[in-house]
């Protein structure tokens, strides 16, 4: 008996890995990821990618030339950095230009005259002629308020809707997402209605003056000309229209829909030793919005995700499985470069066992947000619950199922288990499609520690699996 007690830990040892996979030992994972992130904080090239991204193709939207610059940049470094394969997979976008005139002011204010006022256009919004749409103006501050007015108090006015972002969430990201319809479907909302023009607050939750575009969307409606303001501006403006109901601003905008263009998804493998077919993904998305650098949104995601590939290439990690970076394109102007891979994935066969991505800023890490079909969710949270501990050792302390990030969630129902990568969210909005979206603004050390977190999830995935 003492002769079989002594033998049963080498039993298991031997037994184990093949049917259970490879044992895992927490201190010897937690020496090696230390080793990861030593690699990325002395030896990374992501920074400087940011900075070429930011300031050689800029502000990207899909379609543009920008876009396509920023195209040949990445495949050409993905190429650089010894990928064993990089392609761009070709996909039709929506093609919106902004144009050079973009004013907005309140005419003939009795308290304050003629006012110009700090907006950006919405993205498909039209444009104007050159002596723009000048109207009165009707706030209000949801759709339940805009379906009290009615036609009769909407038709032929400008509709101002102005519900600020939600301070009382501790997470921006929630407070975006409670807000974001405004901006979305306020114009169109107020379309229906006969409104000839719509002006947005802001989504952000710092107080200044710089307005943050987006998208908006129009089905049936007829398409009016539609821009955000700054937080200061929205409330100037909200004041004078209770002092002066009927106060008129004029709108001129530049912007033009120039219908589809062909864009191109950027995408980069190293082939897996063990398991070629089962893929494990990294991406962001690559275009970005035109009045910033796309800096935080989403170069940041982007030149991180292009980090783990080149970390696997620099410490000599050969992955198990393969290991795919996709640089989606059209994220922010209606996702199809996500839609085509999905697409694409699933009529070639593909097996992607796992996504992260990483969409949600430069900042400092703190977690993964999960996600993943019924049959697979429970198994797969239980697996990384096993791996919190090394990530408290990294200060990533906030994994959790619920969510994951745009571009990746089309691939849920192909069996993929989705991970989102979360960074602190606070300044998030500061920055989030303004013109303070710029390299500046991103932090070196923050952005490499989030590629350290991303690229220690991808090699504990790699190497004990996911279910
Ligand atoms: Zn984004």
């Amino acid at each position: 008996m003492r002769y079989l007690k002594c033998l049963l830990p080498v039993f298991i040892s031997i037994f184990w890995q093949p049917i259970f996979g490879q044992a895992f030992d927490e201190d010897v994972e937690i020496e090696y990821i230390k080793s990861i992130y030593e690699n990325i904080l002395v030896q990374s090239s992501s920074y400087d990618w940011l900075h070429y991204l930011c300031k050689n193709a800029g502000g990207r939207l899909g379609g543009s030339p920008e876009y396509a610059a920023a195209v040949a940049y990445t495949s050409h470094m993905l190429d650089t950095i010894g990928a064993d394969s990089v392609w761009t997979q070709p996909v039709e976008v929506d093609y919106w230009r902004r144009g050079n005139v973009e004013k907005a002011k309140i005419i003939n204010s009795k308290h304050l005259g003629t006012v110009e006022l700090s907006v950006v256009a919405l993205g498909f919004s039209p444009g104007t002629d050159p002596l723009g749409i000048t109207a009165q103006i009707v706030e209000v501050k949801n759709f339940e308020e805009l379906e009290a007015l009615g036609e009769e108090n909407v038709k032929g006015k400008i509709v101002f809707f102005n519900r600020p972002m939600e301070v009382t969430r501790l997470n921006t990201f929630h407070a975006y997402g409670a807000g974001v319809n405004q901006r979305t479907a306020g114009p169109r909302n107020a379309s229906k209605l006969g409104a000839i023009g719509a002006i947005v607050r802001s989504m952000t939750v710092k107080y200044d003056n710089v307005p943050h575009s987006g998208a908006t969307s129009f089905k049936d409606e007829k398409p009016i000309p539609a821009v955000a303001i700054g937080l200061k501006d929205a409330d100037l403006l909200s004041k004078i229209i209770k002092k002066e109901p009927k106060t008129r601003v004029n709108i001129q905008l530049g912007c033009l829909h120039m219908g589809k263009r062909t864009s191109h998804t950027v995408i980069a493998e190293i082939k897996g030793t063990e398991k070629p077919g089962e893929i494990i993904l990294v991406g962001g998305h690559l275009d970005s919005w035109d009045i910033g650098e796309g800096a935080h949104d989403d170069g940041a995601g982007v030149v991180q995700s292009m980090e783990v590939l080149h970390l696997f290439k620099r410490m000599g990690i050969r992955p198990k499985h393969t290991l795919r970076c996709v640089l989606f394109a059209n994220e922010e102007n209606g996702m199809f470069g996500a839609i085509e891979y999905a697409r694409l994935a699933k009529a070639n066969g593909e097996k992607h066992i796992a996504a992260i991505e990483s969409d949600a800023g430069g900042h400092t890490p703190v977690g993964f947000r999960m996600d993943a079909e019924n049959s697979i969710a429970k198994s797969s949270f239980a697996k990384v619950q096993q791996w919190r501990s090394i990530f408290s050792t990294l200060g990533v302390w906030d994994i959790q199922p619920g969510g994951s990030a745009a571009d990746i969630s089309r691939l849920k129902d192909q069996g993929t288990v989705l991970f989102g990568y979360r960074p602190d969210s606070q300044r998030y909005f500061d920055f989030h499609h303004s013109r303070n979206d710029i390299f500046e603004n991103v932090h070196k050390r923050e952005l490499l520690l989030g590629s350290g977190a991303m690229c220690a999830l991808v090699y504990l995935i790699d190497k004990y699996g996911i279910k």
